[in-house]
């Protein structure tokens, strides 16, 4: 399945750089739902919107694109090629979301003082000043999972805690021991570094360009600084519990623009770029 990708798309670069008056490819891999991250194509050097908004494909023509938990609707793509435009539409599909509850977690999280509130807006006005960083590099298409342990929730669950409920679960959990390494999924930049956010306590983000995001939380320990370049497999920080947190896990955020997507879903529509391992 991964050769078959791969070689069309060779096939497709290939058309795509000598067909001078052809019609230009543009294609999606990925469905078009809510939570997704789609990698998409154009023919390299066309202008690509969608609903308006310009996107920033690589010189090679891939771009990222993000769909949030709660967006519907259609996205309408105009690609603009030597001065003639192609458009494409697609409808976006609902998601269904899980329910989960939790309780027993400290009430002063759950309903913070109005000092309390202050400052969780502040840091959240803080990361997402971070994540409109400019990142000077190409975002790679091939990322791993940042550590190993068991997936202790999905993405989109609506939480309901202490019997209140609160805003939807926008990340994966992976759950392991305190101390457990995490690793940069693909190369970036790092962003944002912060000791300890009320919620999220000790935390990293990390730039990997075409506006994709990755944000890690909860951490007991942090082994990058702010602007620092990261390699992907490098150890960037240790699993925690430090912020709201009932166990050690790590809280992995992956997001577009200020669209939070399914870190699962990203990673499934990555692999396919991944280079084909070894059989066995
Ligand atoms: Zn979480």
């Amino acid at each position: 399945m991964k050769h078959l990708f791969l070689s069309a798309l060779s096939l497709l670069t290939a058309c795509a750089s000598t067909g001078a008056t052809a019609d230009p490819v543009f294609f999606l891999n990925g469905e078009v739902r809510q939570g997704e991250m789609l990698f998409g194509f154009a023919t390299p050097e066309s202008k690509v919107t969608v609903n308006g908004d310009t996107l920033n494909p690589r010189k090679d023509g891939w771009f990222a694109l993000g769909i949030g938990r709660n967006d519907d609707g259609k996205l309408k793509f105009e690609i603009e090629k030597d001065g003639k435009i192609f458009t494409r539409s697609f409808t976006i599909q609902p998601r269904k979301w899980r329910i989960q509850r939790i309780d027993g977690l400290p009430q002063n999280t759950v309903t913070p003082t109005p000092e309390e509130e202050k400052r969780i807006a502040a840091e959240m006005v803080m990361a997402r000043d971070a994540r409109q960083k400019n990142v000077d590099m190409e975002m790679p298409l091939c990322f791993s999972m940042p550590a190993q342990g068991r997936i202790s929730s999905v993405y989109g669950s609506q939480r309901i805690l202490n019997g209140v409920p609160k805003t939807p679960h926008n990340a994966l959990d992976i759950a392991n021991k305190e101390g457990t390494p995490i690793i940069a999924p693909a190369d970036g930049i790092v962003l944002l570094v912060h000791d300890g956010m009320f919620l999220s306590g000790k935390t990293i983000l990390i730039g990997h360009g075409q506006n994709v995001v990755t944000s890690y939380i909860h951490l007991s320990q942090i082994n990058v600084k702010e602007g620092q370049n990261v390699k992907k497999g490098e150890e960037i920080g240790k699993i925690g519990m430090t912020g709201r947190a009932t166990g050690p896990h790590l809280h992995w955020v992956v997001s577009w623009k200020n669209k939070r997507v399914d870190p699962s879903v990203f990673l499934k529509n990555s692999e396919k770029f991944c280079p084909v391992q070894a059989e066995k």
